[in-house]
């Protein structure tokens, strides 16, 4: 009986020791110096098949929205309000994989999933699967500031945010020509069936010629690591007060099946934040990044092996990641200032400003 009764105990103290690891206790002095990175998603993004207005379009929309988060951190304001702000730009911008803009399912949906985490207490709300709320990120936050739960998904999702006076639009607000044509184009070279287009939807351009019958050229489902469309956003930001936190929004992959949720969505997988580490947002083919935890798996190298940032992040990228032939990259931000970002594929749209410091926005893998 006494030798259970210290088991019990052993295992309470053990159990509060690693539960002040991960809460509220910065590993490091926090810096009060703000800093905040984003990302608009990566793949294979390269310079030959970039026009020039192409890619000044993306330079100025991820300037642009680093700049409103930077105002945000400076005014004093909090990581997460930081993060939300860019965030509602992002899915707004139908540049980005997200929210306006979002890939469609093999089915012509946009569903939508998003994240976000509060690193100085471990609160987490996110979303899957939402069809009629304009911001999804607005809603992970509201299902961590005013439910119970940390993820809703689907219907019940929406209806939550309706409860709670987000702005809720018609599914075919999502809707962009180009994406479109991009979901056909992947369906027929697959030989996959082609859903009608969305109900409410502007005509095709003229330009469009109509789908042709689908020709089977491999499987039904392209695996190929460069398959998925880029575009996904995330934003980790380290605020006045100390804390750190990040968050994620995405459209999924592109020709996904209805119902697929990825990693952004995941706690620990593609979105996380604790001040006794990092905060993560990831981007690229979400199956890996679930299977391998990686934003958490990166918080663990700095918290449990105490390895700089930057060296978490490339272990996981370009060791774990890779091993599993899996694509795609990071953002990090750490309590103590530290910035990161490291990625597999040709290029990863990304920004970062600290307090006092110039922006930094670049695509390309040969970018500093
Ligand atoms: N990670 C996202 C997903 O799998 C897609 C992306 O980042 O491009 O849903």
């Amino acid at each position: 009986m006494k030798a259970a009764w210290r088991v019990w105990m052993i295992a309470a103290l053990a159990a509060g020791s690693v539960a002040s690891l991960t809460a509220q206790q910065p590993a490091a002095p926090a810096s009060r110096q703000w800093a905040i990175e984003l990302h608009g998603g990566a793949g294979v993004i390269e310079r030959s098949k970039m026009t020039p207005e192409k890619e000044a379009a993306y330079r100025a929309s991820l300037a642009q929205a680093l700049d409103a988060g930077a105002k945000v951190l400076d005014q004093g304001g909090s990581s997460l309000d930081a993060i939300e702000t860019v965030i509602r730009i992002l899915e707004d911008d139908p540049l980005f994989n997200a929210g306006r803009g979002a890939v469609f399912s093999a089915e012509g949906k946009n569903e939508l999933d998003a994240a976000i985490m509060d690193g100085a207490n471990l609160k987490a709300g996110a979303v899957a699967g939402v069809t009629r709320t304009r911001h999804p990120i607005s809603l992970a936050r509201a299902v961590m500031d005013k439910s119970p739960h940390v993820m809703l998904i689907g219907p019940g999702a929406d209806l939550f945010a309706s409860q709670n006076g987000l702005e809720m639009v018609d599914p075919a607000f999502f809707f962009t020509e180009n994406r479109w044509q991009s979901l056909v184009a992947q369906l027929q070279k697959e030989g996959r069936p082609i859903p009608p287009r969305p109900a409410g939807v502007p005509e095709p351009p003229p330009s469009v010629t109509p789908p042709a019958q689908p020709v089977p050229t491999r499987g039904p489902v392209d695996e190929s690591p460069s398959a998925h469309i880029h575009g996904t956003v995330g934003v980790v930001a380290l605020d006045r007060q100390g804390n750190i936190a990040a968050g994620t929004s995405t459209g999924g992959l592109q020709a996904k099946m209805p119902g697929r949720v990825g990693d952004s969505p995941i706690i620990g997988a593609g979105t996380y934040a604790s001040n006794a580490s990092c905060a993560v947002s990831a981007t690229g083919s979400g199956e890996y990044f679930i299977r391998l935890g990686v934003a958490r798996e990166v918080c663990n190298l700095v918290a449990f092996k105490g390895l700089p940032l930057q060296e978490a992040a490339d272990q996981v990228i370009h060791k774990e990641l890779e091993s599993l032939r899996g694509d795609g990259g990071v953002i990090a931000i750490s309590p103590d200032g530290q910035l990161a970002w490291s990625f597999n594929t040709p290029g990863m749209f990304r920004a970062r400003i600290r307090q006092g410091g110039k922006p930094v926005i670049a695509i390309y893998n040969d970018e500093p």
